[in-house]
């Protein structure tokens, strides 16, 4: 098992629950990190446990809105694609007990207030997100997540320049928008070495 996940007791914790709260659960890094593959597999492990699971995603383009949330490795887990925190909330029912969020940095400021209210209820949220965006800025709201979270799980990709730890997602297109929708066609991960912060960067990054 990957260091980084040897934490994920979930049996664990739930089995030692005594109040009957539940808790957040975020997980954090750069793009191809393996952020939605990790969401997917305790998606996947709470289905297997028969607990009720509902996953969202926000709604960026006609592109994002397929009834799926899939990791760049091919893996997929039906979600339903929403616009706000506030319809994510409209959708969920009262037996759910496992909600999952994908992309959660494309969310309004409105999740963090949402998300507690899930958890106080009672429900487990796992929050998969990109922490920074392409200029290294945190990415709100991953951020306030990050502090209200009870277990928070930082993965790493590989920088596609050198071979070490990426923790920087680079846009190899030109463009200044903050959401700028695309995968490898668009973005690489890279090394806090390699990574060229947007300020200095040439107009078109060379891959
Ligand atoms: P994220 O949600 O963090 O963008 P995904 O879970 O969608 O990441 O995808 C992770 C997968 O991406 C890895 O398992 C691997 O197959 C693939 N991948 C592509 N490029 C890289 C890279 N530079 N470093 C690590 N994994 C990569
Ligand atoms: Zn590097």
């Amino acid at each position: 098992m990957v260091e980084e996940f040897a934490f994920d007791n979930t049996e664990e914790r739930r089995k030692h629950r005594q109040n009957g709260a539940g808790w957040v659960e975020v997980i954090v890094g750069s793009m191809f990190s393996g952020k939605s593959e990790e969401l997917i597999r305790r998606l996947n492990r709470a289905s297997i446990a028969r607990q009720k699971v509902q996953v969202f995603k926000p709604i960026i383009d006609a592109r994002y809105s397929v009834e799926e949330i899939a990791s760049h490795s091919g893996r997929k887990h039906l979600s339903k694609p929403v616009t706000t925190s506030a319809e994510l909330m409209e959708q969920i029912q009262p037996e759910t007990q496992v909600v999952g969020i994908d992309e959660g940095q494309f969310f309004d400021a409105g999740l963090v207030e949402a998300v507690n209210d899930l958890a106080n209820s009672g429900k487990r949220v796992i929050i998969a997100g990109l922490d920074q965006d392409y200029t290294g800025k945190p990415f709100e709201p991953m951020p306030q997540l990050l502090c209200i979270a009870e277990y928070i799980t930082k993965i790493h990709a590989i920088c596609v320049k050198c071979g070490a730890t990426a923790n920087f997602t680079q846009r190899t297109v030109e463009s200044d928008a903050r959401v700028e929708v695309g995968a490898s066609d668009k973005y690489e991960a890279r090394c806090r070495k390699c990574f060229i912060p947007h300020s200095d960067a040439p107009t078109v990054i060379e891959p």
